[in-house]
């Protein structure tokens, strides 16, 4: 591990204004540290090199709060754990807390807070093995991954500079809600709806949200809980402390015999959370069934360009809609 020098922040003012002077020096931009799951790893493996680390994880930001109007704020400290036992988010919002149940082990939910979840890196093995070629870690470099090990990459949104996926569950269940992002930095606050906070790799990799320099996040909000029911559904390699090769959050209220609102992102495809728009608009309208849930798969899936090794990946998100659709919509006519 490089040499840097730790700084600990008392408030988010202060938080901000210590990471912001590096960055405005031109210097390797600063970066939060908060429960060090990733960062940690990332700087052991000199990964990641920053010459300065700001300590937030003091920072009075781990409240999960009621909104009005009937929303809830995660503060950007808050647990992992904390959030999927709240008892509002496992009776308004179960799709968020079984997505955050899928992920890791207990132990490092237990460390994990809401924002190191949104800003933890990919987990591709070349962008962690500083001896092979990685446009994300070195811009210009090139991209191990096209012709190397592929079978856990992405199949959506990919380009030839990079084919990583983003790793977390908890990002696809806040895609499907719809939740807002809170930051705060040099230039004051703003909020960034959460499909527009992370980035596709396009032609640089490296960019991986739309956050400035020194910006930190500071919450996510959830609006209130759409109607009908919701289930997240992962599939990966083992049981247990995987990374998901696909998963899936839904949303779906069925009134009259019709879906009226339905919401489908999946994870582990591609280099953000994938909202499946064109699938939701398939299901919206239709009645709940085989034919509705095969013609929303297939449209979810319809632009996967699968590399050498992950060329079951469509097939297998299109199993996981149609199995994880049946299950909600026959739960939701039998309980
Ligand atoms: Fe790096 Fe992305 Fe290529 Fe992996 S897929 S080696 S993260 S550029």
């Amino acid at each position: 591990m490089r040499e840097f020098v730790y700084l600990r922040a008392a408030t988010v003012a202060e938080a901000v204004a210590l990471a912001s002077t590096t960055a405005s020096d031109g210097g390797a931009p600063a970066r939060y540290l908060a429960g060090g799951t990733n960062l940690v790893d990332l700087m052991r493996e000199e990964v990641e090199r920053p010459e300065r680390v700001v300590d937030i994880s003091r920072l009075p930001l781990s409240a999960v709060e009621d909104l009005p109007g009937g929303g809830l704020r995660l503060g950007a400290l808050a647990g992992n754990t904390q959030v999927a036992a709240d008892p509002r988010v496992r009776r308004r919002y179960p799709v968020l807390a079984r997505a955050i149940l899928s992920g890791a082990s207990p132990q490092l939910r237990n460390r994990a807070t809401v924002g190191g979840n949104l800003l933890q890196r990919t987990r591709c093995h070349y962008f962690y093995d500083t001896a092979a070629a990685c446009n994300k870690r070195t811009p210009g470099a090139g991209c191990d991954a096209l012709e190397g090990v592929n079978r856990g990459h992405a199949v959506l949104g990919a380009s030839r500079s990079c084919v990583a996926v983003h790793p977390s569950d908890m990002c696809v269940a806040l895609a499907a809600l719809d939740a807002t992002v809170n930051v705060t930095g040099p230039e004051g606050g703003r909020s960034v709806p959460f499909t527009g906070f992370h980035l596709l790799p396009g032609r640089t990799p490296q960019v991986e949200t739309v956050l400035r320099d020194g910006e930190l996040v500071t919450s996510v909000d959830l609006p209130p809980a759409p109607p009908g029911r919701g289930a997240y559904a992962k599939m990966r390699d083992r049981a247990g402390f995987a990374f998901a090769l696909v998963s899936v959050a839904v949303l779906v209220h069925v009134e009259d015999g019709r879906i009226v609102l339905a919401r489908l992102a999946l994870g582990g495809v591609a280099h953000k959370p994938w909202r499946a728009r064109e699938a939701e608009d398939l299901l919206t309208g239709a009645t709940p069934g085989a034919t509705a849930f095969e013609s929303a798969a297939r449209a979810a899936l319809a632009e996967a360009r699968p590399l050498r090794d992950n060329g079951f990946k469509p097939e297998l998100a299109r199993r996981l809609i149609r199995r994880t659709l049946t299950g909600l919509v026959t739960d939701a006519f039998t309980s």
